[in-house]
Order: structure tokens, then sequence, then C-alpha cells
């Protein structure tokens, strides 16, 4: 929930960040909602769900299609012809998994919505509680519960089968199951309390309680923002910091040169759960940070290593950690301000299966109802991530080295299998990193 908005990383590129722009005519649209029967929000509802669904699932299979068995030269020296023909096979593996797990997915929410499921649930839950603050957490409470349940199939076959046959799982059962608790423990700690001072605002501000919550939000983004590395991330991992030797030698010496504080860097320990190597940046001010894997510092050399902190440094220089912060807070608040045509609307809980107005309802009819446009700034935020990670690559180039930089990419890309051709649109849609021949290609310009 929190690493993606949070840290920049290297190279895994996530799918879209959540978040809105776009003021006027869609404010129109969601106090039109006011005026509508329930059966047309219904309708409505199952339509933006069944075409993002099948739009997903039209740019996984045009991806798929567009693999190719030829190696380009750029990478010719770095693959071997047996462990490309494995990253193809592993590429179409996760692709078909992801049908079955995400056709499963859709095809029973489809039927909750339809039958009323969530109204039901609602409407059971108020038998036991006056209180729309604890409504609201059982609610949420045991819907996540059973989502997480009924997937735990798929988590685990994707873990234990495919990145398993792949060589890339590190994780034990006992990880994993450790993993969920201390994810439950996080979701009570920081998601109820926040859900219960929204429903609070909600229910005792009025529609205005957009702006005080934004102000909340804003200050808890800004929280998580300093505090990701020293309060959370340890709860996963262990930071240790970066041991003497030759690598911390010449990671001194490019420190000192571009003026980055040594003791902000740190080794994690990702070879707990996966091979795969990655670095990241993450937080603002005093407590920036920039995070190696220990599997990268296995897998490369000195200057490679040196090049990826130079890239991570450059995300600071350009400024892309503040400008990601205040982008994600200006997508919040947008948010809150459309919650706030909508929260108050009986319809919608209506449309639901509910009797009465219900807010937990109506914050599953936003998260739906809203996610065109979410998927209209993901968008854009994917754009915008592409170019930083161009600055840089570029940055990297100018202050260290291109060459060392480029070997490193495609070192970590031979590592983790990743897609030489992706298709252009599932790029545009998805990729919030540039693939790996752009990169490369960039950096060998100028
Ligand atoms: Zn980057």
């Amino acid at each position: 929930m929190f690493s993606t908005s949070i840290t920049l990383q290297l190279l895994v590129h996530s799918k879209t960040l959540k978040g809105p722009f776009c003021p006027n005519l869609i404010s129109a649209f969601f106090v039109v909602l006011n005026f509508m029967e329930p059966t047309t929000i219904l309708a409505i509802i199952l339509a933006i769900a069944t075409l993002s669904y099948l739009f997903d699932q039209l740019l996984d299979y045009i991806n798929l299609k567009a693999q190719r068995t030829d190696i380009p030269d750029e990478v010719a020296s770095f693959y071997d012809r047996e462990k490309y023909v494995a990253a193809l096979r592993y590429h179409r593996e996760l692709t078909n998994f992801s049908f079955l797990s995400s056709a499963f997915s859709f095809f029973l929410s489809a039927l909750i919505l339809l039958f009323g499921g969530f109204g039901w649930l609602d409407s059971l839950l108020r038998i036991y509680t006056d209180s729309e603050i604890l409504l609201t957490l059982a609610f949420f409470g045991i819907i996540a519960m059973s989502s997480d349940i009924v997937t735990i199939p798929f988590q685990i076959y994707g873990t234990f089968v495919i990145e398993e046959k792949y060589g890339f799982n590190k994780t034990t059962i006992k990880t994993f199951i450790s993993d969920k608790l201390k994810g439950y423990l996080l979701g009570v700690v920081i998601g109820a309390p926040l859900m219960a001072l929204l429903i609070y605002l909600v229910q005792v501000i009025g529609p205005s309680f957009w702006i005080w919550f934004s102000i909340i939000a804003a200050g808890f983004i800004f929280f998580m923002n300093m505090f990701y590395t020293s309060l959370i991330l340890p709860l996963f991992n262990k930071l240790t910091e970066l041991p003497d030797g030759e690598l911390k030698t010449a990671i001194e010496a490019f420190s000192r040169k571009v003026n980055f504080p040594l003791d902000n860097i740190f080794v994690i320990d990702g070879s707990k759960r996966s091979s795969k190597a990655n670095a990241f940046f993450s937080g603002i001010g005093k407590k920036k940070k920039i995070v190696l894997y220990d599997t990268l510092i296995q897998k490369h050399t000195n200057d490679e290593l040196v090049a990826v902190l130079a890239h991570e440094v450059g995300h600071f220089k350009k400024k892309h950690i503040v400008w990601g912060f205040v982008l994600s807070i200006i997508q919040v608040v947008f948010m809150l301000f459309v919650l706030s045509l909508m929260i108050y609307n009986e319809n919608l809980s209506i449309a639901l299966g509910g009797n009465q107005l219900s807010f937990p309802l109506n914050l599953i009819a936003f998260t739906i109802l809203f996610a065109p446009i979410s998927g209209i700034t993901g968008l854009f935020m994917s754009m915008l991530s592409r170019k930083n990670e161009f600055e840089a690559d570029a940055y990297a180039r100018e202050t260290y080295s291109g060459a060392a930089l480029a070997r490193a990419l495609k070192t970590l890309s031979v590592d983790s299998l990743s897609n030489l051709y992706p298709h252009p649109l599932y790029v545009f849609f998805h990729y919030s990193h540039p693939p790996l021949l752009k990169r490369l290609h960039a950096i060998d310009r100028k």
C-alpha cells in the first residue's frame, strides 16, 4: 500500500498509482449521480468494472503477443540463448496465471455486486451495532480478510510455484505467514484509525469534511515519507549500514563528489524473499535514504553499484522525491473532494444492495466509480515517472559513468528475466520505468 507512492525504485515497475485530476466535468458527473436511480447506478458500476477488466486483459494479451525470440544486439553478450528462452516462458506463464486470477477476482466481485452481497453484509452488521464507525471498521475488516483468504491459493501458487520454478523465490513458508500477519497488524494499527477518523469527520463536519481530512492525509503522507524506512521497512526487512570495504570506499568518493551524505546509504536483506535485485530512494529532508538490496551487491561490480547509486542520487538531486510528494497530496485532496460529492448519496448504498445510507457501501461504490479517473491520473504519473527515470539515468551518466550504468541495467534485466520487447501500449499504461532498450539508447546518446 505505501511503498509504491513513497519510494522510487530502480527497475521494478508497479501498476498504476491511485489518484485524480481534471475538475469541473468530473464533479458534474458525480453530482448527477445524486439524481440517478439505484438500478442505473448499479449498471454504471458494473459497466466500469467490466470495461476496466476487459481493457486490462486486452493489454496483457497484446503484450504477450509482442514476444519475440530474437535477442537484441545490445544485450546479446549478456544473455545466453537458454536463459532468454526461459525469460520468454516466464512471462508467458506469469501472464497466463494473471488471466486466471483476474478472471476469478472479476467474476467474484461482479457476482457480489449483482446480488447485493455488500448490502447484505452491511444490513447484517447493523443488527450488532449502531455506530457507523464500528460498522465501517468491521465491514472493511471482513472484506479485506475474506478477499485475502480467497486469493491465498493464487498468492501461494505465484510465489512457491512460478517464482520457485525460475529460481527467484527465497520466501519460506514462515516468512510468508509472518508477512501476512504483519500486514494485518499494519492494517489495524494504521488503516483502522485513519478510516475511523474519516467516518467521524464525515458524520460530524458534513460535506466540508474533505478539507479537514485533506490536512490529516497530507500530514500522514508526509509522516510516511519521513519514516517509512525507519518504522515500516524494519518490520519486514533488516536494514544495515554499508559495510567497510572497497565498495564503501568507491561510494565514499562518489558521495563526496556530488555532496550526498554517506550515512544515508543502507543495505537491505532482500534475499530473504527473492533473488531479484533492486535499489530505491525513500524519504525527504534529513530522513532521506538510499537502500541497496543485498542481492544487488552480490551480483554487481563496484562501479556498477556506484552507477546505480548515482541514479538514485539523481532522483534526489532532480527533486523527483519532493514532486512525488506534492503530486500525491494533490491527488488525495481531489479524491477526497469527489468523495464528498458522493458519500451522502443514499442511492449508491441502495445500488449495492443496502437498505439505507451506509458510508462503507458508498466508499465501495466510490472506489469503482472513481477508477476511470484514477486510471487516467495513474497514466500521467507513469509518464512522469518514466521521464524521471531518464533524468536519473542522465544524472548517473554525467556524474559517474554511463557505461557502468548500462552494464548494471543489463545485468539486472537478465537476472530478473525482464521483458525485452514489451508492447508500446502496455508500456504506456503500466510501466513506471522505461523498457531496458529505451534506457540503453538514451544512455548511449550524446
Ligand atoms: Zn529510478
